[in-house]
């Protein structure tokens, strides 16, 4: 359910009208929806109500400040993969005790800047990084918490890029060595092993493969008991898909109940990690159509939101469903709608069926708030879109529109 709506044919976000803010903001232009990121938030949230846990979101999805802000004041933390995005969370107000530390190459600067934040963990996902949390630690004077990636090698049915589960895959440890890695860290002075953490992948529609996950994960925790480790959290990381297209994943509350029934008679907080499901169809695109043009092969409807701004389909062959900002009735054709970056997957659909729009009309690319804006580069020297925030009838500036000056700001 999401808070973008068509009335009498006409795009509305909240209570404000979509071609309003492009006539006052121009396009290419990010649209975000306050009730919808806080009425997903809380449905994701509530579906784990019968545990103690903590939902931190996936701070990559959707880093934008006056975001990670409303999701705080909802009571989210935070699932970082950065410093820039502790940085980022801190400066939104985030409780650092409510932030979760992921990925695969953290930097001995980024893990100072952790220890010193006191996040609540870090989610540690090989020997060496163990060891160099430990010397950064000892170096600090302090005891980092920390949980081990587990790579459960399990195959999420996801897109390749996106799968990161499998044993093929650079995230994690295998459980084989895991038990090995516990160990470790148990010796180390300025390490508490606090958890377990795992993360199969993204934009699953389906419950088994976190069921296989979870299965083999509490398996392990089995095996770290005997050796007597005793963990306080269980990170159960994010993946759960949106609709873009036809998909139909489950909702948060059967994914919940799913996974409460199985964790409920254990001494364990659990993590959770969303971003999409939170942020995906929570924002828009809005574009204007720059030219039409035909060849005997293909329509093209060239628009001036690209690759740049919205890589999904470029990146991963996406589907994001495109429609008219203002429906006007008109018959349809089948069209390539493509940017005006110099690749040719510089696309944002490829073969679509779409009313015969004209130039200087608008399109609205769909489920464009998860790894949309985030994913945004400056390639071709254009400046990134302004992301706005409807909240009601109120209109936020989430982030202005980049200047050409802004764009060459640290060249020489
Ligand atoms: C990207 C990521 C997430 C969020 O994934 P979604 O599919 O957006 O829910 C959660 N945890 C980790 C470690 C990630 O890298």
């Amino acid at each position: 359910m999401h808070h973008f709506e068509y009335r009498d044919g006409s795009l509305f976000a909240e209570e404000v009208s979509a071609t309003k803010l492009a006539e006052e903001y121009g396009t290419p232009l990010y649209i975000y929806s306050a009730a919808t990121f806080r009425r997903h938030f809380q449905a994701f949230d509530s579906a784990f109500k019968g545990l103690d846990h903590l939902t931190c979101f996936s701070v990559k999805a959707n880093s934008n400040l006056s975001v990670l802000r409303m999701l705080g004041e909802e009571g989210a933390g935070m699932d970082i993969v950065s410093g820039g995005e502790l940085y980022r969370a801190l400066r939104a107000g985030i409780d650092p005790g409510k932030i979760v530390y992921s990925g695969v190459g953290k930097r001995e600067s980024e893990i100072r800047e952790a220890l010193e934040a006191r996040i609540l963990m870090f989610n540690i996902e090989s020997v060496a990084e163990l060891h160099k949390i430990n010397a950064v630690a000892e170096e600090m004077g302090t005891v980092a918490k920390v949980s081990f990636r587990i790579n459960p090698d399990v195959d999420a049915k996801t897109h390749p890029y996106i799968s990161t589960g499998m044993a093929k895959n650079k995230f994690g440890l295998d459980i084989e060595h895991s038990l090995e890695a516990y160990k470790q860290a148990v010796e180390l002075k300025n390490i508490d092993p606090v958890g377990m953490d795992c993360h199969i992948g993204s934009q699953l529609t389906s419950i088994d493969p976190f069921l296989e996950a979870l299965d083999k994960l509490l398996n392990f925790y089995e095996k770290l008991k005997d050796i007597g480790v005793d963990i306080k959290y269980l990170d159960l990381g994010g993946g759960l898909g949106i609709p873009y297209d036809e998909e139909e994943p489950p909702h948060p509350t059967e994914f919940g109940q799913a996974l409460v029934e199985k964790l409920k008679a254990l001494p364990l907080k659990i993590i959770l990690e969303p971003g999409r499901v939170i942020a995906g169809n929570a924002g828009i695109m809005i574009t204007e159509v720059v030219y039409t043009k035909s060849n005997p092969m293909k329509n093209f409807l060239i628009v001036d939101g690209a690759m740049n701004d919205l890589v999904r389909p470029s990146l991963y062959g996406s589907y994001h469903r495109i429609d008219e900002v203002e429906k006007n009735g008109r018959e349809t054709d089948i069209f390539d709608v493509v940017g005006p970056i110099c690749e040719s997957s510089d696309f944002l659909a490829r073969d679509r069926e779409l009313p015969k729009m004209e130039q200087g009309e608008r399109l609205v690319v769909f489920s464009a708030g998860a790894y949309g804006f985030t994913m945004a580069s400056n390639y071709n020297t254009r400046p990134r879109a302004c992301e706005l925030i409807v909240d009601g009838d109120k209109v936020l500036v989430a982030r202005k529109r980049e200047t050409y000056e802004d764009l060459i700001e640290n060249e020489i």
